[in-house]
């Protein structure tokens, strides 16, 4: 293997140290990365904008400090692709949108401040649907990200560049966010870790809003170990984000490195299976559930009764909230403006500036939630979500009474192709069958790869879900379910990648 090649197939904790020792300069990982980044992005795409400069600037700083002798953080000069939702002064935040294209955040969202200041190099802003929406980055307002198992097929979404950086190499580290499965669906579909932590867990300060009672940003690596590093670096109370909670952070990487999972009672949901699940899906799943079995694990089934109403009560809560936030893109603060020729009103310049800058999904949503929020319709769509939302929050409760975590598959099927369900919203929106739930509770929820469905030779999620703050128990059973298949496979699913056919364009394997 060659010495770049070795540089991107390690994990993010295997080249902090080999930084921290001198055996490589976070410059060198820093450019084996952006010329992977130059090698496959034609084909891959993940990124909106790619900030070499900035970021090799970074990777000098972590280098010099070393040479004086300081002593590093435990991401120091690892690089990380960031969804173009944070902002991050220097480079431009457009969320995916037309409406946004241009513009320059004037400061840091609290999460890049705390990259910053561990020393983590952002590579650039990875694509994403426009403001967060969708499920394949179909929706993206500039172009859609492939992913690189299989480049006809999505790369999930809304988070679907990160993922899709992740998987070809380009990145060991990226974030997210997950509203209702943006950070744990695209992790799903490319064979990588995936962790939505407890509302209130990850400030949202400088984070584009969405839908913000569910807004939760979160780590993304190709190990659960990395995952774990990164959660402990982005996490913790925020004085500037109101609904932050004042609370230590969980010690995830302590249960990332124990994996003990040894008398752990695992809940599985009795709702989400069956009908509609691909058969290969629903195989890794049990046999997953095997696994932890074998080690130790207690297995037993659970109801929920309310989980099926989630995703109708989801989608009126989310556009309603949607509607709100996404008014303060009106052509007078930021990024896109229309008509503004002396010959429109203010009233005009607004509409065909929102006309001109929102897709057909961000319309579609603000449609909705404007109607459901409507006087006269508040109490019939609005209020009952909010009920609904309230019994599935019971249901968890209930459950975390008699198990320690829950678990399902975290999407109906593998990655499907492209263009599939561009026409048919409703079967997009079941992608986030499983995952919406615990974003509906503020609970916390992981997705961890389990192997290849044995139909279509795609990657399978597992999805974990956890009481709030108990985030360290995803990543015992991630940890646990992890060693035993790398054990298996003799290497990760991520090796499989770069030695299968769809990994053969990928510079990683040519290097070696
Ligand atoms: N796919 C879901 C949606 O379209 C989830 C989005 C998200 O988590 N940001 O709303």
């Amino acid at each position: 293997m060659s010495a770049a090649a070795g540089v991107l197939r390690a994990t993010a904790a295997d080249l902090a140290a080999l930084v921290a020792s001198g055996e490589v300069s976070a410059r060198e990982v820093t450019q084996a990365h952006l010329d992977q980044i130059g090698a496959v992005d034609d084909s891959v795409r993940a990124f909106l904008h790619v900030a070499a400069e900035q970021a090799l600037a970074a990777a000098d700083v972590v280098d010099a400090r070393r040479a004086a002798g300081d002593s590093l953080g435990p991401l120091a000069g690892v690089p990380l692709a960031m969804k173009d939702i944070f902002t991050m002064v220097g480079m431009p935040t457009t969320c995916g949108s037309r409406i946004l294209e241009g513009w320059m955040p004037p400061y840091n969202s609290t999460i890049t401040e705390k990259l910053v200041n561990a020393e983590v190099v952002v590579l650039g802003k990875t694509n994403m649907d426009e403001f967060a929406m969708g499920s394949s980055t179909e929706n993206s307002g500039y172009f859609v990200t492939h992913n690189p198992w299989d480049t006809t097929k999505i790369p999930g979404g809304s988070g679907g560049g990160s993922a899709a950086a992740l998987a070809a190499f380009e990145a060991p580290l990226a974030i997210g966010t997950d509203t209702g499965g943006s950070i744990r669906q695209p992790a799903s579909v490319t064979g990588t870790v995936g962790v939505k932590p407890t509302y209130g867990g990850t400030s949202r300060y400088g984070v584009v809003a969405m839908a913000s009672s569910l807004d939760t940003p979160g780590p993304c690596a190709r190990t659960v170990l990395d995952a774990a590093l990164l959660h402990s670096v982005i996490a913790g109370w925020d004085h500037r984000d109101s609904t932050s909670i004042d609370a230590p952070v969980p010690d995830v990487v302590g249960a990332a490195r124990s994996g003990d999972v040894a008398g752990l009672r695992i809940g599985v949901v009795k709702e989400f299976g069956g009908e509609g699940y691909q058969p290969g899906v629903e195989q890794r799943f049990t046999e997953s559930l095997a696994i932890l079995e074998g080690l130790g694990a207690e297995i037993v089934e659970v109801s929920c009764p309310h989980f099926e109403y989630a995703l109708a009560a989801y989608y009126l809560i989310m556009p309603s909230e949607v509607s709100s936030n996404l008014a303060r893109f009106d052509a007078m603060r930021y990024g896109l403006r229309v008509g503004d020729d002396g010959l429109h009103s203010t009233e005009e310049v607004m509409n065909l500036t929102r006309g001109a800058g929102f897709g057909a999904e961000a319309k579609r949503r603000i449609i909705i939630g404007t109607y459901a929020l409507s006087s006269g319709y508040y109490d019939a769509y609005y209020g009952s979500a909010q009920k609904v939302r309230t019994l599935i929050a019971h249901d968890f409760d209930a459950a975390f009474g008699s198990v320690d975590v829950l678990v399902s598959p975290t999407t109906p099927t593998t990655a499907f192709t492209i263009g599939e369900r561009a026409d048919d919203p409703l079967a997009m929106y079941k992608a986030d069958l499983c995952t919406i739930p615990s974003n509906l509770a503020g609970n916390c929820a992981a997705s961890f790869p389990c192997g290849l469905s044995p139909d279509d030779g795609l990657p399978v999620g597992f999805q974990v879900m956890a009481p709030a703050l108990a985030d360290d128990r995803l990543y015992r059973v991630g940890a646990a379910l992890e060693r035993e298949l790398v054990s298996r496979w003799g290497g990760g699913l991520l090796d499989r990648l770069a030695d299968s056919e769809a990994g053969t364009y990928l510079n990683v394997r040519s290097g070696r």
